[in-house]
């Protein structure tokens, strides 16, 4: 773990080691002051001499000049060294993301997600920026305060410092425990901003509910896990904080008294006196810094730990080592054999085969839950069949690039989800490096046009965040540009117009008529008067596939379809 966290420091050793160097000299400088004031009591204060002691303390105010520089270094390097290191683990992190599967963003929330990309990792860069520099100067400071002390006078520095092992291992107990309690801070955290990411989200169906007071009450209570969790962290800090000031001031008390004694008995000066109260001073100060460690090291840590537990998750479907380009498709498609389930203990789809010629269009009926869904998702590879295999013309899907397989595939879902931007964007979103006059050909294909023309930014109009200011059909119609675009040979309609009106599925139909020329479409469909001029129709039932043939075929077997068909038209 400690070996992976410096890996981080790789790319910035020079700022680190700047920051790192005036921290140093910083705290060397700190060890100076004391002995300067034993040295003003005891040889220039005797002299008289004002000038001296003037002289001497302009010395001194350069001294604090300069030590201020080294401060500024401190603290400006030091954050900009942490601010790297904070970004670069945030872009692994966002990367890591975009390459999960769709299992793990079915099971992931956004909020949780959204705190561990934003509020861990800043606290990560807390620790990186001051855990080793804070370790170093603590034991610098302690070790040479110590020293110093010894050069004043040996027996008292010894009972001085033996107080400090004590202290030592209560803080060490002290900072395991703390860092449970910030995982535990965490992950309340994280559920806090999923609960609210959820309810924010849904308020037009909390509104249309009138749930307000129960999303409330749900959020009061996640929030109040919350407090807890922190309550609890802010007690133990303030214990140990508590704890350290008795300490400190022990140790101050005692280089008072025990001082006063060898002074008065005459082993020590005035100015030894002082200047030793002053060193002890010196002494404790990385007490208090511990105390500050305290915070900043169990909750990097912490989210650390957490950062890597995330990064450790390899994703579920990748790419396999030798997997090729895609050749360009021409749209055969193959399922052999094919069984798949979202766990282990009930399979969705079992020995399933398929076989679709290049061009042709396939639906797939049946009930809802059947797997119609999933068995298309397994086509781009969105989840990974359990055995048998897929091809596009004889090759395996899982034997290309998965890139290079989706580029190929179109697809249309019932719910379309639009980016917060302009429509312009969203239609880029098919083919980023697309022209302008690609763009607009989509847009006329799409039957997009007459929208745009009643919009007052026209193409460049924002549509609100996942495209609230456009209805369902103009929604589906953006959707539909956005494939024209991509252009691919392949093409799935999941229930593209299911959520429409039936005069705006006709209109909408006769788009997705177009966009099927010239690709192999495989389109599910509730409403089955969209699909009765297939090349094919498969029955789906939650047994497997159950009939295969064309409209009429399956009409004549007076079977599945022809029910289905009869109670969507009546009679016959
Ligand atoms: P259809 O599209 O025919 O309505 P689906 O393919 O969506 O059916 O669903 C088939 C079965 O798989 C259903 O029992 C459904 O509950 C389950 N299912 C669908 N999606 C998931 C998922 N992401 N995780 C777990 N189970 C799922
Ligand atoms: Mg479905």
């Amino acid at each position: 773990m400690l070996k992976k966290f410096f890996s981080y420091y790789v790319p910035y050793k020079k700022l680190f080691a700047i920051d790192f160097i005036c921290a140093v000299i910083s705290a060397i400088l700190e060890l100076f002051f004391p002995i300067a004031v034993n040295m003003v009591i005891d040889q220039i204060l005797p002299q008289g001499n004002l000038r001296h002691i003037v002289m001497f303390s302009v010395l001194l105010f350069a001294l604090y000049l300069f030590n201020t520089t080294m401060n500024y270094i401190v603290v400006y390097i030091g954050h900009v060294f942490g601010s790297h290191i904070e970004t670069d683990m945030r872009k692994e992190l966002f990367e890591h993301f975009q390459k999960q599967s769709y299992a793990y963003f079915d099971k992931m929330k956004t909020g949780d997600l959204m705190s561990r990309i934003t509020t861990d990792l800043f606290e990560i860069s807390e620790l990186a920026h001051h855990g080793p520099e804070d370790v170093f100067i603590t034991i610098m400071t302690l070790v040479g305060a110590f020293l110093l002390m010894l050069n004043v006078h040996i027996p008292l520095a010894l009972m001085t410092v033996a107080l400090i092992p004590i202290l030592g291992v209560v803080l060490g107990l002290f900072s395991r425990y703390m860092v449970n309690i910030n995982v535990s801070i965490k992950q309340n955290l994280g559920r806090f901003n999923a609960g609210i990411q959820n309810s924010i989200s849904g308020m037009r169906v909390v509104k249309a509910f009138a749930n307000e007071s129960y999303e409330n009450n749900i959020f009061v209570d996640l929030a109040e896990k919350y407090r807890l969790a922190m309550v609890r962290f802010y007690n133990s800090m303030a214990t140990s904080s508590s704890f350290n000031y008795i300490v400190m001031r022990l140790i101050n008390l005692f280089a008072l008294l025990a001082g006063s004694y060898y002074t008065i008995v005459g082993e020590l000066t005035i100015g030894e006196l002082v200047g030793y109260i002053l060193l002890s001073n010196v002494f404790i100060r990385p007490l208090e810094r511990i105390n500050a460690m305290l915070e900043v090291y169990p909750k990097g840590y912490a989210g650390f730990v957490r950062l890597q537990e995330e990064l450790n998750k390899e994703p579920d479907i990748v790419d396999h080592p030798n997997a090729v380009e895609a050749p360009k498709f021409e749209g055969n498609i193959r399922y052999d054999n094919v069984s798949f389930g979202y766990n282990k203990e009930k399979p969705v789809l079992e020995n399933v085969t398929i076989d679709i010629k290049a061009g042709q269009t396939v639906a797939f009926v049946g009930p809802s839950g059947a797997g119609k869904t999933t068995l298309v998702n397994l086509l781009p590879r969105f989840y990974e069949i359990t055995s048998g295999q897929i091809t596009v013309d004889g090759v395996d899907i899982q034997d290309v690039t998965m890139q290079s397989l989706r580029k190929q595939i179109g697809i249309v879902q019932q719910d379309v989800f639009l980016f917060d931007g302009t429509i312009k964007e969203n239609v880029l979103y098919g083919r980023l490096d697309a022209t302008d006059e690609e763009v607009e050909a989509a847009i006329d294909s799409a039957k997009l046009r007459e929208v745009i023309s009643n919009l007052p930014d026209g193409i460049d109009t924002q549509i609100g965040e996942r495209g609230v200011s456009l209805s369902g059909g103009q929604k589906q119609r953006l959707s539909i540009a956005r494939i024209f675009l991509k252009n691919p040979k392949i093409l799935i309609l999941d229930e593209a117009t299911s959520a429409l009106d039936t005069a705006t599925e006709r209109f909408i139909q006769s788009s997705l008529d177009e966009l099927s020329q010239g690709r192999t479409s495989l389109v599910i469909a509730h409403r089955l008067a969209t699909i009765t001029n297939a090349d094919r129709i498969i029955v789906v039932t939650p047994e497997g596939i159950m009939e295969d043939g064309t409209h009429e075929e399956l009409l004549a077997q007076n079977n599945i379809y022809a029910d289905l068909y009869r109670s969507q038209f009546g009679g016959m």
